[in-house]
């Protein structure tokens, strides 16, 4: 039997480019800021990740430059090896200092961190609890690692109480949540997770990528509830709000240079370019100077809820500028992401597996450089393609 017989019976994806219906991988001829370039047409952007539109950042652009400039375009091989900068060391010091941990490990990618974290800290016995919304990369952690996986649906506390009284005493436990969950943009009950986890004697971990530069300041979703002591582990990304390629983990010492020194995504990887590391840590420093940028988002975000909702569109438990318009079948997500791109606006068109089924939904997310004429447009086509479609009245 041939290996690739899959490969070639595989026609969705060519079926639906035919329909004209396909919305991944759609190539752009620019995309840096609140616009994007899409066949020639300027489209408002409505779904990125660029949560602080730092990647047009005057002082973000010249780090990276610099950074080529004078360490070249690649370390060439692994942080373990020959791999690591002084830079790197610098970014790591002033990531644990943002997120208030003792210490921090910088990774070449975020999926690395958490395939890398995951993987490392729940070993053979131990016991992964996983909210049944968390990112894929956790996930794959998870089934990376020689422990046992138990999940608990999203956001409730009973079912996790549950999962945590399954688990024998004698077993280690990481509960592993993202802090801002990526598609429907609500946040991690943490005044009540982590006392829950003290009790069952289990670890947290939070996936802050959505949530550093967006909640608590920008310092994360620990800080937003005023709670950074109670968490064990937070991942950050750097191809969210830092403008970048890269993520790391920030803990206790101890634990960080256990990860550090049991990482195969970590020490079996090429580390972070200089470029990347150099725009992160200017990123980092726009985030302490500009504190502005963080208000700006949140106000943003707050006006694209209420519109959306003003509208008649269900806009699920988000209370952050990641705003989901939930759908529920995948033809109308299809047709309206279709219409909203006509329109000149872009948005995600999210369907299982990333979204359960019955929550297909486009996933809407804002920047701080929006201005409000451009929300104020969006809102006006939002309104236009849900009445064509019968999502609204
Ligand atoms: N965790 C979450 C919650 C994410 O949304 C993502 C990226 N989509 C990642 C981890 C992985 O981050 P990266 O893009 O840096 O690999």
């Amino acid at each position: 039997m041939d290996i690739f017989e899959k490969a070639f019976n595989y026609t969705l994806a060519s079926e639906a480019k035919e329909s004209g219906f396909y919305p991944y991988f759609l190539p752009m001829s620019g995309n840096e800021g609140t616009e994007a370039i899409y066949q020639g047409k300027r489209l408002i952007m409505c779904g990125s990740n660029n949560y602080l539109g730092l990647t047009t950042h005057p002082k973000v652009r010249k780090a990276a430059q610099e950074a080529i400039g004078e360490h070249g375009t690649s370390c060439t091989g692994s942080r373990f090896l020959n791999g690591t900068l002084e830079m790197h060391l610098e970014l790591e010091r002033r990531l644990a200092d943002w997120v208030g941990k003792e210490a921090a490990l910088v990774f070449s990618t975020g999926m690395q961190v958490n395939l890398g974290t995951v993987s490392a800290v729940v070993g053979r016995g131990d016991v992964a609890i996983l909210d049944k919304d968390d990112h894929a990369s956790i996930v794959d952690g998870a089934r990376l690692s020689w422990g046992e996986t138990r999940r608990f649906r999203h956001n409730d506390l009973e079912d996790l109480e549950r999962v945590l009284e399954s688990v024998p005493d004698d077993k280690g436990k990481l509960v592993i949540v993202d802090g801002l969950f990526s598609m429907e943009g609500d946040i991690a009950p943490l005044p009540e997770m982590v006392p829950l986890c003290k009790k069952h004697g289990a670890r947290l971990m939070v996936d802050d990528a959505h949530a550093i530069g967006v909640l608590g300041g920008g310092h994360g979703t620990a800080a937003h509830y005023d709670m950074t002591e109670g968490v064990d582990l937070i991942m950050g990304t750097f191809s969210k709000s830092f403008a970048s390629l890269g993520g790391f983990i920030a803990g206790d010492a101890q634990v960080i240079d256990y990860i550090q020194h049991h990482a195969r995504s970590l020490i079996f990887s090429a580390s972070i370019p200089p470029s990347n590391a150099a725009a992160a840590l200017a990123a980092l420093e726009v985030m302490r100077d500009e504190p502005e940028r963080v208000e700006r988002l949140s106000q943003n975000g707050k006006k694209m809820r209420e519109g959306l909702q003003a509208l008649g569109f269900d806009i699920g438990n988000s209370c952050t500028p990641v705003i989901p318009v939930i759908i529920g079948d995948d033809t109308r997500t299809f047709q309206a992401w279709h219409m909203l791109l006509d329109s000149g606006v872009y948005v995600n068109a999210i369907i299982s597996p990333a979204t359960p089924p019955g929550r297909q939904l486009l996933r809407t997310s804002y920047m701080a450089t929006h201005t409000d004429e451009q929300l104020d447009h969006v809102l006006g086509i939002f309104e236009k393609v849900g009445k064509q479609l019968d999502l609204i009245q």
